[in-house]
């Protein structure tokens, strides 16, 4: 073992070596996609292990999700031959901070066992004490306070650190005493939210220089991946710890820094040769993983960028029947979904296993359509890296409404939706609601029309009930001869259902809405509210088997790191990739974070990709002509074609949709064809281009999905 190099680092190039061999002092691997930067990491872990420089608890790795965490930790146990005992401090920033904070929770006040607050309990709390502090909590709302808390600690700032700008934004100037107050809370109540995870640590670190030894001591090695999306607090936590040995190896690419609205700051990668002087300099430049098309496409893509530490890629791999980069125009997304799931058939009848294709999404809304599609199709998906379009939140919500009307005596159903939105309907009143039905052996609804002909009830939640009641009975009438989706939303409507969601101002809160809009657009395409939900149920008893063979279906920031032999990118259009809300909200930055995501899609894949564009698609349920992408116009024609329209899945609209390389290829006559003469795919027609700009833009509040434990998510509530 001594005179021929150990199995494990067989295969690597010269550089890849170099990154895994240079243990001692600060290494920077910067290289693009597919370089082989996390497998540089795990071998590196291995070979640390192999060579016994540590044990498994003595080196440190923060990966980007738990999931990787999972991939990394048995890849090491693979390399090194047999199971890997212990690495317990391999994990994401969170689950890491958790760990150390549960050692060391007396320091900042707390008790080991403290818990940790998920976003519903973080804004309660913080409603709470906006309204014990005399404020109106509808002029000053929790969630927007709450996304403000975030970004702060994001920073590592405490309530003495927040810039004086910052603290005057809320409340007329009270922002800052509210944040103390929150954490003094947070105290009382032995807990702590997400962001503490880092920054009480870091708040340890300082103030007990024993406490911070302790690890300089034992964590004699420090790898980090996904480096260029780690925010301030991150680094801050990352330094302090990395003082100790020095030997601390990051890695990252610059063009792959996708979280910027969530705080993540890629001037930790310049950051990085100032706080570790001498640091060696590593970069990749060989692609492992996709072909020389692929790689070209993604390449001249990301040269649009401007802010960009640039580098070189290039790739040996071919492949026998090598093709470009595909770009197919379909008519609507229906059309997408059903083009797409005839290619995933096709491919999987040439035996290609489902489980090396993916279709990647801008914004979760467009799963919808898939998830339809594949349940019709009897095609095995998964839904990685966040609920399936039908079991997220309001999605539920609002189906529970439609199942009572549907179907009265639907009790779990009822239960969920009768004080949401809060209509003043407590645990208290509907104990009673239960009890009264139980007794008497009737559905809840039936119990509730009962009983508020009775005097059992309080006044306030007795006409509450009422109008619940009402509004129950009168829904129901409308199902006989009411289209559905009127009827639906009709409901969600009278319901306050939809008043609820518009009147926050979450970052989540416009993300909910679009999904609401695609559920109600969804039911067009069935007979009836019955055969809608009949649909559904059987979309949401689709098994989500981790060994079954499947199509994974997720956003491009859930992405990350991943890759699949063949991977389809639909919905490029203006408007939606790049998203309106990222435009509107980050300007030039914004658009160079969209491009940049654009340039993490196109890397997933190693053999195939395939990017989709509709030329309508329904905005708040009016048709709207859209736009290609403008990436579309920045990808190279010598790595690129445009797919003949198909007419096999029918219809007019394969026909009429269009676009291409400076040529009207599509340009019949049709009602519905617009004209495609300007060179690339952008159409002439200012005008439409204003609507589809209004419409996408007309929602305020940028949005951002929490998903704690650093999984991610989608981005600017997409
Ligand atoms: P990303 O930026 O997308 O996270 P990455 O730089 O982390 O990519 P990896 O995922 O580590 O890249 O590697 C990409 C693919 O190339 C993987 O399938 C990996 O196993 C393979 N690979 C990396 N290095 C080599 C090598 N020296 N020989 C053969 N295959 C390699
Ligand atoms: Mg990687």
């Amino acid at each position: 073992r001594v005179n021929s190099p150990p199995g494990y680092l067989e295969g690597l190039n010269a550089e890849q070596r170099r990154a895994v061999e240079t243990l001692d002092g600060p290494v920077l691997v910067l290289a693009g996609a597919g370089t082989g930067k996390t497998r540089v990491l795990t071998t590196r872990i291995a070979h640390i292990l192999a060579s016994a420089k540590a044990y498994p608890s003595q080196i440190l790795a923060v990966t980007f999700t738990n999931k990787a965490a999972r991939e990394m930790k048995q890849r090491i146990g693979v390399l090194v031959g047999g199971a890997v005992e212990g690495m317990p401090w391999l994990g994401t920033f969170h689950s890491i901070g958790v760990r150390l904070l549960r050692r060391h929770a007396e320091l900042v006040g707390l008790r080991s066992d403290f818990s940790i607050l998920d976003t519903d309990d973080q804004i309660r709390l913080l409603k709470q004490l906006i309204q014990a502090e005399g404020l109106d909590d509808k002029r000053w709302p929790a969630r927007q306070f709450a996304m403000m808390i975030d970004g702060w600690k994001n920073k590592g700032y405490g309530p003495a650190d927040i810039p004086e700008g910052d603290a005057r934004a809320f409340a007329n100037g009270r922002g800052r005493d509210l944040f103390e107050a929150y954490q003094n809370r947070l105290k009382t109540l032995n807990a702590c939210d997400f962001g503490d995870l880092l920054c009480h640590p870091i708040r340890i670190f300082r103030a007990h220089p024993d406490v911070l030894k302790e690890y300089h001591a034992k964590f004699r090695y420090i790898l980090v991946d996904e480096y260029q999306d780690t925010n301030t607090a991150q680094y801050m936590w990352l330094r302090l710890i990395a003082q100790g040995s020095h030997n601390v190896c990051c890695v990252g690419d610059d063009d792959q820094s996708i979280y910027g609205w969530r705080g993540a700051d890629v001037d930790n990668i310049l950051r990085f040769e100032k706080d570790f002087p001498g640091a060696v300099v590593i970069r990749l430049e060989r692609n492992y993983r996709s072909t020389p098309h692929i790689l070209g496409a993604a390449s001249h893509l990301i040269s649009h960028n401007e802010g960009r530490l640039g580098k070189t890629l290039f790739t040996d791999l071919t492949h026998e029947d090598e093709t470009k980069v595909m770009v197919h125009a379909a008519w609507d997304s229906e059309e997408e979904a059903r083009a797409i799931g005839e290619e995933i058939e096709q491919l999987q009848r040439q035996d290609h296993k489902l489980n090396d294709m993916a279709i990647l999404v801008r914004a979760s809304f467009q799963m919808r359509e898939f998830e339809d599609r594949f349940v019709t199709l009897g095609l095995n998906y998964r839904v990685v890296g966040g609920p399936r379009f039908y079991e997220r939140l309001e999605i539920r919500d609002a189906m529970a409404y439609f199942r009572v009307v549907s179907q009265s005596a639907d009790d779990l159903a009822f239960e969920r939706i009768v004080n949401t939105p809060k209509r003043g309907l407590g645990d208290a009143a509907i104990r009673q609601i239960h009890d009264y039905a139980r007794a008497r052996d009737i559905p809840m609804l039936q119990a509730a029309a009962d009983l508020v002909m009775t005097e059992e009830m309080k006044p306030r939640p007795r006409k509450s009930l009422t109008d619940v009641v009402e509004n129950f009975r009168r829904w129901s009438q409308l199902l006989e001869n009411t289209p559905h989706t009127e009827l639906a939303e009709t409901i969600l409507e009278e319901s306050g259902y939809t008043a609820m969601w518009q009147n926050d101002r979450s970052a989540e809160a416009p993300g909910r809405l679009d999904n609401l809009k695609e559920l109600i657009r969804s039911m067009d395409e069935f007979e009836s509210m019955r055969g809608f939900l009949e649909h559904v149920s059987l979309v949401m008893d689709a098994e989500q088997n981790e060994d079954l063979d499947a199509v994974s279906l997720m956003t491009l920031h859930s992405a990350k790191g991943l890759e699949f032999e063949t991977v389809f990118l639909p919905g490029w259009e203006e408007g939606l990739f790049p998203h309106q809300r990222a435009l509107d909200e980050g300007g030039r930055s914004g658009l160079e974070e969209e491009r940049r995501l654009a340039y993490v899609g196109l890397t997933r894949a190693k053999c195939n990709c395939h990017i989709w564009f509709v030329s309508n698609r329904r905005i708040h349920g009016l048709w709207q002509s859209t736009i290609p992408s403008r990436f579309l116009d920045e990808l190279p024609s010598d790595h690129v074609d445009v797919a003949e329209p198909e007419t096999s899945y029918g219809g007019y609209g394969a026909a009429s949709a269009g676009g291409g390389y400076g040529a009207s290829r599509f340009d019949q006559a049709d009602p519905f064809t617009r004209s495609y003469d300007t060179p690339g795919w952008r159409r002439a027609q200012v005008n439409s281009n204003e609507a589809t700009r209004r419409n996408w833009g007309s929602r305020s509040g940028h949005a951002v999905e929490h998903v704690g434990y650093g999984e991610a998510d989608s981005g600017y509530g997409a």
